[in-house]
């Protein structure tokens, strides 16, 4: 039978409309890389994205070893680009990379990093109202050796790819009570490849039953809310911001802490606690205002229409004057310079 081979053609790829671009599909033209080798970060560089050649021993192949970051550059109204709140998500790395034995990254190399690759691929941030730069810094452990073992040589490496509103509707959410993500003395506050791998099979389970995401609970006893899919999980019952505190399953999201800061801010009671799936079911019969939303970087908020609990689904309150909404929309105005920085999280470049 006669093949048909495409020719690849290299050509310069713009940054105009990236909109009809599927979330994290197409990367900017540029990348950041640094190898880590007898001890050392070196050979670092912006170059043009291009594939890796490695090892099919590379220890990253086999035992799991890769941690990354999600972070986002946005456009300000008066043009000028800003990287949100780039200390925490080094400091996050770093507590990821030492879960995990993997070598710190200094962090004037992390931010320069960053900020060099945003620099050059700045005309790749949206200027859209919903539109920011995703940036993927992560780690991987590039050793060639069978051995199980910890690897001593690393890739460091950022890339970004153009993004837009996230989720469109509003998520119909399952409580999981047989599945964990993350259990206690586990990974689950690294942000590690591993965990993702993990979570595949049971969300596509409850995709199979209609459901977006599953609400994941503690692994001891399924009684306890952790998080929301990939998101931090948030809730407002009758106007009080609710969220499970930080634990050894539970990623200590920026968005999260984030939104906790602007509520405050903003007289909003917060309370960062165990909340049962019990309190959520009596929160629903006693006819309480409930919000229910994953926080993260890459949707900032997703709202959740509804909770299946056992059998049972519950309808969350969606209306436009949720709490939710308001959060995210102090946020949005922080980021793009339309309200005053005061917590000192915008890194204008
Ligand atoms: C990244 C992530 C979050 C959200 O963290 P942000 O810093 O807000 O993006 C929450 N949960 C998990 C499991 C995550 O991986």
């Amino acid at each position: 039978m006669e093949q048909t081979i495409e020719i690849r053609v290299q050509k310069n790829r713009n940054a105009t409309d990236t909109r009809s671009l599927p979330f994290g599909k197409v990367p900017t033209e540029h990348m950041f890389i640094a190898e880590y080798k007898n001890g050392q970060w070196q050979n670092a560089a912006v170059t043009p994205f291009h594939d890796l050649t490695m090892s099919p021993m590379a220890l990253c192949l086999h035992y799991g070893q890769t941690v990354f970051e999600g972070m986002k550059a946005f456009r300000m109204k008066d043009g000028q680009a800003n990287i949100f709140r780039m200390q925490k998500h080094y400091e996050r790395f770093i507590k990821s990379l030492r879960r995990m034995v993997m070598p710190d990254v200094p962090q004037e190399l992390f931010m320069s990093a960053i900020q060099e690759l945003v620099k050059v691929d700045r005309d790749w941030i949206p200027s859209d109202a919903d539109g920011s730069l995703y940036i993927r810094p992560f780690m991987i452990a590039t050793e060639g050796r069978i051995g199980v073992k910890v690897s001593d040589e690393y890739l460091f490496m950022v890339i970004c790819t153009p993004a837009y509103q996230y989720y469109s509707n509003p998520l119909k959410v399952k409580v999981e009570t047989h599945f964990s993500r993350a259990a206690d003395g586990g990974t689950g506050a690294a942000k590690c490849g591993g965990n993702y791998g993990g979570a595949f099979y049971p969300t596509g389970l409850a995709r199979e039953q209609g459901f977006d995401q599953v609400l994941w609970t503690d692994a001891k006893t399924h009684h306890l809310i952790e998080e929301s899919g990939t998101m931090n999980a948030m809730f407002c019952i009758d106007g009080t911001l609710i969220t499970p505190p930080l634990s050894g399953s539970i990623l200590d999201g920026v968005t999260r802490d984030s939104l906790l800061a602007l509520a405050a801010d903003n007289g909003i009671k917060t309370e960062q606690r165990p909340i049962s799936v019990d309190e959520l079911m009596e929160a629903f019969a006693a006819g309480k205002w409930v919000e229910a939303f994953g926080a993260g970087t890459a949707a900032v908020i997703a709202p959740i229409a509804g909770i299946a609990v056992y059998d049972k689904m519950y309808d969350c309150y969606l209306g436009e004057d949720a709490v939710m909404y308001r959060l995210k929309n102090w946020l949005y105005d922080i980021r793009t310079g339309a309200a005053p920085d005061k917590h000192n999280w915008n890194h204008i470049i």
